[in-house]
């Protein structure tokens, strides 16, 4: 299977390339990259070792000439699942989407997009274009099987054993039949929602596809717990995508159209690049802020933030001076900026807050923080709201409230498929 998930980020503030930006997927942790293709890094995830193994392990009784066949047969596979990604990939760059990176697992690849498409047509036409890469290769590998007159019966086919084009022709059509479940976070899911999100509102149509994403998930359980364990596995993975993406998109909607103004941080301190870090700490014990912009004459050089100071700390530099640790590229916004634009940006744990500047004067910092009680505070408002507003369509359990707790959760938002 390939479920690739893409992390959304954010096009709008400017100067965006952090020194050190943690937001890594934890899927990235563990990967080591092994090339780039069409200028895209294609990492393999640890795991995938694991995987090498077991085939190794399932040919050992045929000895090292069976075993290097099932190697080069998992090699194969996963070259056909970065050909999958590289389909999202290519298509998603004809929309200008920039693909930041693919990771292969052993459940199939993930990529990772700098944001989503914004349109339904180009979604369905990136979400499709992974199946149809699948659906090119498995005819292409029909034909020539058919040409030289080869069995291409599935029968009596498994791990071990059978010819490995007639392997990889089923492998390719299993592939596009999988991707293509009309669930979360499979590419078909997307497909569903897209094409719903070209009649009605985006919401919506993000709401009616996870509910069926999570039907298609209660049905895997249930075969999973009768047939397959891995079903079970497929069922959970396909529940949490669904759930994802039903509340990205809620959270998309309260946000949508409030400016960066109405949730930035006004009243803080700033530093100079010269003072001690020892002055941030007694700023950060006394309460005032965890992030702090750092003014050179009127001039913005830099962004210290609790984690810079942590890190100094731990190396024993408390009397250093702040340019040592700061960041010294960040993202700026407008005040009149929507916070939709801000909010991938600020998702991941330990990001760089990011700086408000009107006409080049700095009037507000946009912090997690920040965002995440600004939407508490609107999730209380709709709580206790007599009438929705207007523009917005009540859930059927009347429910407005997003997770203002858990900002990792609605942010981590892979989109996979
Ligand atoms: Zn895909």
């Amino acid at each position: 299977m390939a479920a690739d998930a893409r992390t959304q980020k954010s096009s709008s503030p400017t100067n965006t390339s952090g020194r050190d930006q943690p937001s890594e997927p934890a899927t990235k942790r563990w990967a080591w990259k092994i090339g780039r293709i069409f200028g895209v890094d294609v990492y393999i995830h640890a795991t995938f070792v694991v995987l090498l193994a077991w085939v190794a392990y399932g040919h050992f009784a045929g000895g090292a000439g069976a075993i290097g066949r099932g190697l080069l047969l998992v090699l194969a596979v996963f070259g056909i699942i970065v050909m999958h990604e590289l389909g999202h990939a290519l298509v998603a760059r004809r929309f200008g989407i920039r693909t930041r990176d693919i990771t292969l697992l052993p459940i199939g690849g993930v990529s990772r997009f700098d944001r989503m498409p914004e349109k339904p047509i180009e979604e369905l036409l990136v979400a499709v274009a992974g199946p149809a890469v699948n659906v090119i290769l498995a005819l292409l590998l029909w034909a020539g099987l058919a040409l030289t007159g080869a069995n291409t019966s599935p029968v009596g086919m498994g791990v071990v054993g059978g010819s490995v084009l007639t392997k990889l022709m089923w492998i390719n059509v299993s592939l596009a039949a999988f991707n293509l479940l009309p669930a979360f976070p499979m590419d078909g899911g997307r497909v569903v929602r897209a094409a719903l999100a070209l009649k009605m509102d985006h919401v919506r149509a993000t709401e009616i596809a996870a509910q069926l994403g999570q039907g298609m998930a209660l049905l895997f359980g249930v075969l999973g717990l009768f047939f397959n364990p891995m079903l079970l596995f497929i069922a959970l993975f396909v529940w949490m995508g669904a759930q994802q993406e039903s509340r990205v998109a809620e959270l998309k909607k309260v946000l949508s159209g409030v400016p960066v103004e109405s949730a930035m941080m006004t009243e803080f301190r700033v530093l100079s690049p010269t003072d001690q870090l020892s002055l941030a700490t007694r700023l950060i014990v006394a309460g005032f802020q965890h992030d702090f912009p750092v003014v050179d004459q009127k001039r913005l050089v830099g962004v210290l933030t609790r984690g810079d100071v942590v890190r100094a700390l731990s190396q024993g530099d408390a009397e250093s001076p702040v340019a040592s640790a700061m960041h010294r590229e960040f993202a700026t916004a407008h005040p009149n900026d929507m916070l939709e634009t801000v909010l991938a940006r600020l998702q991941a744990p330990g990001v760089v807050p990011i700086v408000v500047l009107r006409d080049g004067d700095l009037v507000g910092i946009m912090t997690a923080e920040g965002l995440g009680e600004f939407i508490l505070m609107q999730g209380a408002r709709h709580a206790t709201a007599a009438t929705p507003r207007a523009d917005e369509r009540a859930r059927p359990n009347g429910d407005r409230k997003v997770d203002p707790i858990d900002p990792p959760a609605f942010v981590k938002h892979a989109r996979p498929g």
